[in-house]
């Protein structure tokens, strides 16, 4: 069960957090995976503890003209890509009246613009084999209103969209396209935001109905689920891994 055996993946933002526990569950469960990321030794460390069945390409996916080149060189170099998992994002903590043309541009830059463009390059080849699967990490504050993320709630409602739209299109050729919503998931980066913020944290903890945050696996097991034959009656979903945050406090 579960299986992703002989397929390749690429993982955006693979080299810490979700992203590399993305990678670690689909390694466990078969699959070779390439994990990108704009820091080379970070990916480097990665890669040297996932194994021989990990490859890493240094890319900054906001350079959208690199993307096709990304793909190619992935594709001549290890293999034809089975599965998408777009994966790197950022946020940004700031009241809405104070986020400046820039700091928007930033953000949507990054988890949508690049994600449809990524997207749409890895597409273009799964249509013609007829055959993949296309990830989105996606976040719970797409299901409901957070205070002071403007730009990371508009962009991961727009990556929520693309994925229905994506799936009509696509379903007739054995392309999926699916997200993963997590709710507070603990990794380095929201350790350290929740650690300096006991107040946050405890409202997180408040609103989380099993009272415990994630850990990143709990979204790698998902993964390999929503990219496994198992799931292959499964598109245009949205799934919840939050310990029950998005149905309510
Ligand atoms: P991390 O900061 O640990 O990971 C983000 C990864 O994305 C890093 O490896 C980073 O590498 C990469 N990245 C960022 N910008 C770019 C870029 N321009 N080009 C290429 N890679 C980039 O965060 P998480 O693991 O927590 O988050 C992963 C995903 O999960 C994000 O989409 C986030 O929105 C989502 N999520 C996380 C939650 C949580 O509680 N942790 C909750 C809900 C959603 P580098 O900086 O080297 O480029």
């Amino acid at each position: 069960m579960f299986s992703l055996q002989g397929k390749i993946a690429l993982i955006t933002g693979g080299g810490s957090g979700i992203g590399f526990a993305i990678a670690q569950c689909m390694i466990q469960a078969g699959a070779k995976v390439v994990i990108t990321g704009r820091r080379e030794q970070m990916l480097k460390d990665a890669v040297a503890e996932l194994g021989e069945n990990a490859f890493y390409f240094v890319n900054d996916v906001t350079a959208l003209e690199h993307l096709e080149d990304l793909v190619e060189q992935i594709e001549t170099q290890i293999g034809a890509i089975d599965i998408l998992v777009n994966n790197a994002g950022i946020n940004m903590k700031k009241f809405a009246i104070e986020v400046s043309d820039e700091d928007f541009s930033r953000i949507v830059n990054t988890n949508l613009n690049a994600v449809f463009a990524l997207t749409r390059t890895c597409a273009k080849r799964m249509l013609v084999r007829k055959s993949g699967t296309i990830l989105m990490i996606s976040s719970m504050a797409a299901y409901y209103g957070i205070d002071r993320v403007v730009a990371y709630t508009a962009s991961k409602c727009g990556v929520e969209g693309m994925v229905k739209a994506l799936a009509m299109e696509f379903s007739t050729q054995n392309v999926r396209v699916n997200a993963i919503a997590p709710g507070f998931i603990e990794t380095a980066m929201s350790k350290t935001a929740m650690n300096s913020d006991p107040a946050r944290k405890h409202k997180a903890l408040d609103r989380t109905p099993m009272g415990y945050f994630g850990q990143p696996e709990d979204i790698g097991m998902a993964a390999v689920f929503l990219s496994s034959e198992e799931a292959k009656y499964i598109t245009g979903a949205s799934l919840p891994v939050d310990g029950g945050n998005s149905i309510g406090f």
